[in-house]
């Protein structure tokens, strides 16, 4: 460009002077009556000759200025391009020429059987480094990590930036799955080292997904799957890495069908239900009952709530969920005036800082005092944000919900949190129950109760299956009593006529289907 910019002046002054001065003569030639015939040719040609070599002149001058203009704009062209394909950030390719080169390796291992592979590469909670070290260390700690996958990667490898703290690596020619892995370990373990930057040290992590290229592959499959195979390392801990394989693929597809299924349902409220496990009294009245979610789909068939509560939390359908249990909570408590009845509430829908108004106004819509519903959530929630959760458990409590905390025992409470904590029960959880049978057992079971008792609170024990269990936890002085002993959960009209029956009925074990309970193995 500075080429032809130089040369452009010169070119143009040179050829409008050559045409003036030719043109000049040839007039003032023409204009003398003395020159004719020979003498006219002699007097001209040497003018046409000297302009005939000056246009040649100039032409060729023209022709190397074009020439340096077109090659400065094939350079410059390149050059944009190039630009265009590069991370801003780290000078990285950029998605668009990742894609281009997995199209090259597609290729290649289609023609010449070369093996590659793609890895997706994600840095592990890095929204918390920005939160704390701020965003323009989160930049230089991205440079870093660059870096770090440069030195790691070979020679004709592709080392891309997809956005934000997301990267990828096109490994070409590799020599078996081996390599894959030795790649893969060798970046996990690098990036996890400290990085210390302007003095200030950094820990990150990064999650790994990888997926090997076969001749048969496309780009779109190959990207999903690398993609789905890093959220997968991320599901198993973060910091690691994962190959691909059949069963990651359908687990995702069988989440993506559950949940699109569960949206359908919660629209059409078909095949949600809650059924009861009752809560036994110590003399084995039924003063109430647990409301365990349970869902048959026409496609799916039963699904657990195992299975449904984690995607429900993860496609942002918890509160919909959570709506329908109370709901479903408060119709069973309609129906039996007598009792109270237990929902469990999801850690995600102490989110929303409107739950305890939220709760209230739905059990008021059906006519109901919320003391009649009892809200569970598990103690090991209740210990990660325990601020968050106390304020809303102290609010439900004062709108007239019993707050019963779930599964005792395993969540790490410390005694000094539990004085603090806003709960009317402690529910031990079944593992101390099953375990009672050896040894130490009842010793724990008895010092939760006596721990309990010491704060004022009921104790429930669940997973009563045997009598042996019955009589531990009598033993131990728990006030509630819940389990496969006296029944397993039922529907909402097998638990009224379970109410209206003698209790002795239960441990005949008439409801269960008429099963011998006292072999502890009655309704399981
Ligand atoms: P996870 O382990 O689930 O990946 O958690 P995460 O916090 O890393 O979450 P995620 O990968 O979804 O989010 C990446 C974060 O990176 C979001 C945003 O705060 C941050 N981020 C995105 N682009 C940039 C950037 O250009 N510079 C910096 N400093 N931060 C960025
Ligand atoms: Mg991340």
């Amino acid at each position: 460009m500075e080429y032809s910019r130089k040369l452009t002046p010169p070119i143009v002054s040179a050829t409008v002077l050559t045409i003036v001065l030719t043109a000049s003569t040839i007039v003032g030639l023409a204009q003398r009556a003395d020159l004719t015939g020979v003498k006219a040719f002699s007097a001209i040609w040497p003018i046409v000759l000297s302009s005939t070599v000056a246009t040649i002149l100039v032409m060729s001058l023209l022709y190397r200025a074009i020439f340096h203009l077109l090659h400065e704009l094939e350079v410059s062209e390149a050059a944009a391009r190039d630009e265009a394909r590069r991370d801003q950030l780290t000078g990285l390719a950029n998605r668009s020429l990742l894609m281009e080169r997995i199209d090259d390796a597609i290729r290649r291992c289609k023609t010449n059987d070369e093996q590659s592979a793609l890895l997706f590469i994600d840095l592990d909670r890095f929204k918390a480094v920005n939160d704390t070290l701020g965003h323009a260390f989160g930049d230089l700690l991205i440079k870093e990590v660059a870096k770090h996958l440069l030195d790691r990667s070979s020679i004709g490898d592709t080392v891309a930036r997809l956005g934000g703290d997301e990267f990828a690596i096109l490994a070409t020619n590799l020599d078996g799955r081996q390599a894959v892995e030795e790649l893969c370990s060798n970046l996990v373990n690098t990036i996890s080292q400290p990085i210390v930057i302007k003095g200030k040290e950094a820990r990150v992590s990064a999650s790994v997904g990888v997926v090997f290229i076969s001749a048969s592959s496309s780009r779109a499959a190959l990207i999903r799957r690398a993609d789905i195979t890093m959220y997968h390392a991320k599901s198993i801990g973060r910091n690691c890495y994962h190959i691909f394989c059949s069963r990651i693929d359908n687990a995702v597809r069988r989440k993506a069908l559950v949940e699109m299924r569960l949206r359908k349902a919660l629209e059409t409220g078909d095949g949600l239900r809650l059924d009861f496990q009752p809560q036994l009294s110590v003399d084995r009245k039924i003063i109430g009952a647990e409301g365990l979610l349970r869902w048959t789909d026409d496609k799916l068939g039963s699904v657990n709530p195992d299975e449904i509560i984690p995607i429900a939390e993860e496609a942002g359908l918890i509160d919909a969920v959570g709506e329908l249990v109370i709901r479903q909570a408060c119709l069973a408590a309609q129906l039996i005036p007598d009792i109270t009845i237990a929902a469990n509430l999801s850690p995600l829908q102490f989110a929303n800082p409107r739950l305890a108004t939220q709760l209230a106004e739905l059990v008021a819509e059906y006519g109901l005092p919320c003391k009649r519903i009892e809200l569970e959530i598990t103690e090991h929630h209740t210990m990660l944000n325990a601020m968050q959760y106390n304020e809303i458990m102290e609010e439900l409590r004062a709108a007239g919900f019993t707050m019963a905390l779930d599964d005792f025992g395993t969540g790490y409470s410390s005694l000094s949190y539990l004085r603090e904590l806003s709960v009317d029960k402690l529910k031990i959880d079944r593992s101390f129950i099953e375990a009672a049978t050896q040894g130490r057992g009842a010793d724990i079971i008895h010092a939760v109760v006596s721990l309990g008792h010491a704060l004022n609170l009921q104790v429930v024990a669940e997973g009563i299956a045997t009598l042996f269990h019955e009589k531990i936890a009598l033993e131990s002085g728990c006030d509630i009593l819940q389990g496969h002993l006296y029944s397993r959960a039922v529907s909402l009209s097998d638990l009224a006529r379970m109410v209206v029956q003698n209790p002795s009925t239960y441990m005949c074990g008439t409801v269960n289907g008429g099963t011998n309970v006292s072999t502890g193995l009655g309704a399981i």
